[in-house]
């Protein structure tokens, strides 16, 4: 393939704005920030699903909590009829008397029962609130980490995004400039090779592969017009020879 030397320069310019789109379009997608965002939201969801959790276990705490004290009013005014039964003297019969005192007896001794499973409901209620609120500390938390490293993904993408728009208008004045065939080759070859399809001949390394070139390759180097597209034997690139190629 023939090409005018200052096409081949311009080659260079070209690939050099590529590889400068190349790391930004990394450094786009592998922001760390996008793995704290996922992270953030993985724990949030599972967060969530704490919260919810507690706040149902409360909620049939509670319930029971009402259910037990309904028990104890009930059993603490049953006795309250007995004792007033008992003081009245209108209750004659002795075997009477005994079954209502029996009766109250028992009756304490259930309000008893029901009184401590109130107080170890309420405990246990105690430790859920705790959890509860360490787990929306810790939804608060997460939720400012993500915040912040979205707010530092959108700057950086922002910013990323600024720079690729200017390259992408440097490269379309490049790439107009150029010989179709000399572009579609270099195209063909970057997609090929890692994202350089162009290197410069210098001090008799090929840039693209760091490889010295072989004597002969360098003769045929030195002594190919100018305008022939050379290529580098080891990689395939395209070589463009500079003032600093060693020829
Ligand atoms: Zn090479």
């Amino acid at each position: 393939m023939k090409a005018d030397p200052e096409d081949q320069l311009r080659l260079l310019d070209l690939q050099a704005v590529d590889t400068v789109m190349a790391q930004r379009t990394y450094r786009r997608r592998t922001l760390p920030e996008l793995a704290i965002i996922a992270e953030s939201a993985a724990r949030l969801a599972t967060l969530s699903g704490d919260v919810v959790r507690a706040q149902t276990e409360i909620g049939d705490l509670s319930r029971e909590q009402r259910r037990l004290e309904l028990d104890v009013d009930q059993v603490r005014s049953r006795s309250e009829r007995d004792q007033q039964r008992l003081e009245s003297g209108s209750v004659g019969s002795p075997k009477e008397l005994e079954r209502l005192q029996h009766e109250v007896q028992s009756l304490a001794r259930r309000q008893g029962d029901l009184e401590d499973q109130v107080l170890e409901l309420m405990e246990r209620r105690e430790a859920l609130d705790a959890a509860l609120a360490a787990v929306n500390e810790s939804v608060q938390r997460v939720t400012a980490d993500r915040d912040d490293a979205t707010a530092r993904r959108d700057s950086a993408f922002a910013e990323i995004d600024a720079e690729l728009s200017d390259r992408e208008a440097e490269r379309d004045g490049l790439t107009a400039a150029l010989p179709a065939d000399l572009l579609a080759l270099y195209e063909r070859l970057r997609a090929g090779s890692g994202g350089t399809g162009a290197a410069a001949l210098r001090q008799r390394r090929c840039e693209g592969c760091r490889m010295e070139l072989a004597s002969t390759d360098l003769n045929r180097a030195r002594n190919a017009p100018p305008d022939e597209v050379l290529r580098c034997e080891e990689c395939g690139r395209i070589l463009v020879r500079t003032p600093e190629s060693g020829l």
